[in-house]
């Protein structure tokens, strides 16, 4: 039975972004708490069939890496969706709180948004679309999932705030207009998973200056269409997000442009930071992800499992997959974790 919003009393915001506004609420009805979503006018008759065509997916989906989806109504002039409520928050404020993310568990979480792409592409058919660190949501219980598919992606984007979907987490073909894969999807984890670890978003106009005093492009940026400038702002300047469009001071500055053709035009992120050594499994499997050709760029399979080695004379060469097929970490480590990063908020 799909939860109604007179079940609901609101306990409080939990973020909000581009598309709308998230918030804890506790359904009195079930006695337990849950997050409502409120986005997507709901004046926009047009994509009514679409909003209930990926709604009826989100019902249909069940996955232990996939936030669950408990129903949707009008709520003022939007829609709102409700949905699992994920006691840790999403990764991108984790890390904005508590830092770099340990190797390990960004680890688990590469596993996690496979596996949950793997779900929605072999039993939906469908493409995620908009793989970044607030998407993918943990809680206590040592979960991780990925939410805002198709809904958000396609439709919020594109039409509710007459943003263009261009996103920071792209890759080169999507940016150069090739229709979206399921590899896209792999590009923008790799990008997500280099943010984690690295404690900050990839890409910056100096990338080897760890000052604190530089800028860096908002990851969360999107490009209005009435504007050519992006939204910069100050690093760790915290989560608040506008909608409009603001130009940070200072001397640094990367327009959402020249970081589109950054992309497209030069090498890949690695996971590399000054100072810092990463487990060379690691490695492996972000470059896996970050082929800048979607050709020999890795696909979820590959990543995941250790297929046999054909070629013999790589039998010593580090597979992709080697970082989640070795992983030690339990699910007690990351009921641990999460409740020591959910504890220090
Ligand atoms: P964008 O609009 O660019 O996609 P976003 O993903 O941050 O950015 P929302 O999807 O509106 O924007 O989510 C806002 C915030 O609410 C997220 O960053 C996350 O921290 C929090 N959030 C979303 N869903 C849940 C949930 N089910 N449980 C707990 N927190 C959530
Ligand atoms: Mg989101």
């Amino acid at each position: 039975d799909l939860v109604k919003d007179e079940d609901l009393n609101v306990l409080g915001d939990l973020g909000a972004g581009n598309g709308g506004t998230v918030t804890k609420v506790w359904n009195k009805k079930r006695n337990c708490i849950m997050a409502r979503k409120e986005s997507l006018p709901r004046e926009l008759k047009i994509f009514r069939k679409q909003i209930i065509r990926e709604l009826q997916i989100m019902n249909d989906c069940s996955s232990p890496y996939i936030v669950e989806y408990y129903g949707c109504f009008p709520v003022d002039v939007h829609v709102g969706i409700v949905m699992e409520y994920m006691d840790a928050g999403s990764l991108d404020h984790i890390y904005r709180r508590n830092g770099a993310i340990p190797i390990q568990m960004v680890g688990k979480v590469a596993e996690a948004v496979l596996k949950g792409l793997m779900y929605l592409y072999d039993v939906h058919r469908i493409i995620h679309r908009d793989i970044k660190p607030s998407n993918i949501l943990a809680n206590t219980a040592g979960d991780i999932k990925i939410c805002d598919f198709g809904v958000s992606g396609e439709l919020i984007n594109s039409i509710a705030n007459t943003f263009v979907g261009t996103s920071t987490y792209m890759s080169p073909e999507r940016i150069q207009g090739a229709p979206y894969t399921i590899k896209s999807d792999v590009w923008s984890l790799g990008i997500s998973l280099v943010e984690l670890a690295l404690g900050r978003f990839p890409f910056s106009d100096s990338p080897d200056d760890e000052d604190e005093s530089e800028l860096e492009l908002d990851p969360d940026a999107t490009l209005p269409l009435n504007s050519a400038r992006p939204k910069l702002k100050p690093k760790n300047s915290g989560e608040g997000k506008s909608a409009g469009v603001s130009l940070a001071g200072g001397g640094h500055s990367m327009s959402i442009l020249d970081l589109l053709q950054h992309i497209v035009n030069e090498p890949a992120p690695r996971l590399e930071k000054k100072g810092r050594t990463y487990p060379p499994e690691a490695a492996a499997f972000v470059e896996g992800c970050l082929h800048k050709d979607p050709a020999t760029r890795k696909s979820p399979q590959e990543l995941l499992v250790s297929f046999p080695q054909v070629d013999l004379a790589a039998a010593d060469a580090l597979k992709a997959s080697d970082w989640i097929t070795k992983s030690s970490v339990t699910k007690d480590d990351l009921k641990a974790w999460t409740k020591s990063v959910t504890q220090a908020e």
